[in-house]
């Protein structure tokens, strides 16, 4: 028999079910189900999103309510328009077998009108988010005095949006016999408050330990220097040919940058943020459920309640402040039972945080290599290999073809043939990486690497308290860091300590110096000569290290099925400088992340 039915699941329920490709309940399915089927307790489900805690309400709401009645009878309130959309659907898909089930969802961001017009029709189910439900409740055009359940869908994050007091106003309007099931990721003293508040003796159950995340998902960091970020981010996603994920940020200036320079760069990614209009949010979200994005880089806000299967990877791009968001990031993984990967990138100082982290999760994470150039291109090569050989052929498209492409190849040999074939993508990786630099961060590099680190914010996020000059003597001529640091205190008369990075090339080399002492450096070497050569000293387009790997251009992604929207792109810009201009553009290098904006803060919450 359908395990469903052995829950207490009608037949057509389990049809309907059955089409969505549920053959057997989820943990907390089998655990809540039979508790919530007899409509007598409340109940508090501490789960994780991808759990399936939407069919375990879900499924009893539909037993329980009476669908000859058309009066609000469930209320299901949730952080979010995305959430809310998304059970409204799901409801709607587990009862499409059943007939006369109004369900209606309840969101800010669209006409209001239509939504009055649903709930005059009449409904029984209503979905909602806080804010527009106190609306309507207020405008007197919703009556819930018959409301027998009220589901209170990722509480954490509702109390975390500040709408504690929206929901103590909309429940104030149910009846007091209603049982209120609460179900939440985390259970910070806030969540425990209301559970006390609003619930009798309410029954508990917990998925897994308490906080301890989804256990199919992996937790790796990498340490680099904050200056490396970008690159080894890259490096990252290259490694991962296949990889559809979310990566986060803290800001909204962050997603826009890196998804512009991802762009740029050839990749498929787009910012979901809070400035967007919601037109422009539904777009970027359709883009990424249709898979044409790869890559979502989003804010902590705007990635609430998303609910994308499949996403193989989260991406901490930024660590988040709390614990709480950090298991709602890394939850967008590994949803329904599949495996996922939450990494964050870090940089040394910020190793205590992931310590907190692990504490708060009980799960150690595993601290994690950037790949080497090489062992990127490894991993290309092997995915085309394995693309070439799975790829669907379409006989029918291709037939017209055939004669042609055996006249063009008939004097290569199959090997020649698969060798070449598979060097079509293969060569621009090994173009790009060939000399690319260890991106890992040494720790044990002591004080300089300190030094690194605490300048580090300047090139991460923008605060340009450096310069990066370029200068047209390098390794050729016979110069090391060393000397060049040397020859350039000597030529401009600055202190040594205050030199950043030197990066010294074949015919030319890069430095940084403090923006104060730009002017000094350049009138420094006015006039100045170098075994016979003029030497020339210019603000370097080209911008720190993270740029310089694929920032200049970056390498262009071709292969795969998702890089169908890919813009732009460019091929990747030899020799660095020449690229640049004068502004500090790389041209087709991504927006320089110096000139640290004002609105570049943290997306503000309302705390509760
Ligand atoms: P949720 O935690 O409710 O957001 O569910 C996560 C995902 O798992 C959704 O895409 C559901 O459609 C799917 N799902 C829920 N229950 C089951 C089940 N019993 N079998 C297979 N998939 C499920």
């Amino acid at each position: 028999m359908n395990p469903f039915i052995n829950l207490g699941i009608r037949h057509d329920i389990v049809n309907a079910i059955s089409e969505l490709g549920f053959e057997n309940p989820t943990p907390i399915q089998e655990q809540s189900i039979p508790v919530l089927l007899t409509g007598s307790n409340d109940f508090v489900g501490l789960a994780q999103t991808g759990t399936g805690k939407t069919a375990a309400f879900g499924l009893p709401l539909l037993e329980l309510l009476d669908f000859e009645e058309n009066h609000p009878q469930a209320l299901i309130l949730c952080p979010t328009r995305e959430l809310c959309l998304q059970i409204t659907n799901d409801i709607k898909n587990y009862s499409k077998k059943m007939g006369n089930v109004n369900v209606v969802a309840v969101y800010g961001g669209a006409s209001i009108s239509d939504q009055l017009r649903q709930i005059k029709r009449g409904v029984q189910i209503v979905v909602a988010t806080p804010g527009r439900m106190l609306d309507i409740i207020n405008r007197k055009a919703i009556d819930f005095s018959q409301v027998k359940f009220v589901v209170l869908d990722e509480a954490d994050e509702m109390l975390n949006m500040g709408f504690q007091e929206d929901i103590d106003s909309i429940l104030s309007t149910t009846p007091d016999t209603k049982k209120t099931w609460l179900f939440s990721a985390t259970m910070p003293t806030e969540v425990r408050r209301i559970a006390k508040k609003y619930m009798n003796e309410p029954f508990e159950l917990t998925m897994g330990t308490k906080n301890t995340g989804n256990a199919n998902i992996e937790h790796e960091y990498y340490i680099v220097r904050a200056r490396d970020k970008y690159a080894a981010f890259k490096r990252i996603v290259d490694f991962n040919p296949d990889i559809f994920g979310i990566v986060f940020c803290r800001t909204k200036i962050e997603t826009q940058d890196i998804a512009e320079a991802l762009l740029k760069d050839g990749y498929n990614a787009d910012s979901l943020h809070g400035d967007l209009s919601q037109q422009q949010r539904d777009k970027v979200m359709k883009r990424y459920r249709d898979r044409s994005l790869q890559l979502l880089i989003a804010t902590d806000v705007a990635a609430r309640g998303i609910d994308v299967n499949d996403v193989t990877h989260v991406i901490n791009y930024s660590l988040p402040d709390e614990v709480e968001n950090y298991t709602h990031r890394s939850g967008r993984t590994a949803r329904a039972g599949k495996t996922g990967v939450s990494i964050s990138i870090i940089n040394a100082k910020e190793l205590g945080k992931i310590r907190q982290i692990e504490r708060g999760l009980g799960k150690k994470f595993v601290k994690a290599e950037i790949p080497t150039g090489f062992d990127v291109c490894e991993k290309q090569l092997f995915s085309i290999v394995h693309k070439i050989h799975d790829v669907q052929v379409n006989e029918q498209q291709i037939e017209q073809y055939l004669p042609r492409i055996m006249e063009e190849f008939k004097d290569l040999t199959k090997e020649d043939f698969i060798k070449r074939f598979a060097s079509i993508e293969f060569n621009r990786f090994l173009d790009y990486y060939k000399n690319a630099p260890d991106l890992n961060a040494p720790l044990e590099e002591g004080r300089r690497f300190e030094r690194d680190g605490e300048r580090a914010p300047r090139g991460e996020a923008g605060k340009s308290e450096y310069t990066r000059l370029f200068i047209n003597l390098g390794s050729v001529d016979e110069f090391n860091r060393g000397d060049l640091l040397g020859y350039i205190c000597n030529q401009s008369k600055i202190s040594g300590r205050t030199v950043g990075k030197i990066d010294v090339k074949g015919v030319y080399s890069f430095f940084e110096v403090p923006n104060a002492d730009v002017e000094k450096v350049t009138a420094g070497f006015n006039g100045a000569e170098f075994k016979g050569r003029p030497v020339r000293i210019e603000i370097s387009g080209e911008g720190s290290s993270e740029r310089r790997e694929g920032g200049g251009g970056g390498y262009p992604r071709r292969e795969g099925g998702y890089n169908r929207e890919r813009s732009g792109g460019g091929e990747r810009r030899e020799g660095g400088y020449k690229g640049g201009d004068k502004n500090g553009s790389a041209g087709g290098g991504f927006r320089d992340f110096s000139g640290k904006r004002k609105e570049d803060r943290p997306e503000r919450r309302r705390r509760f």
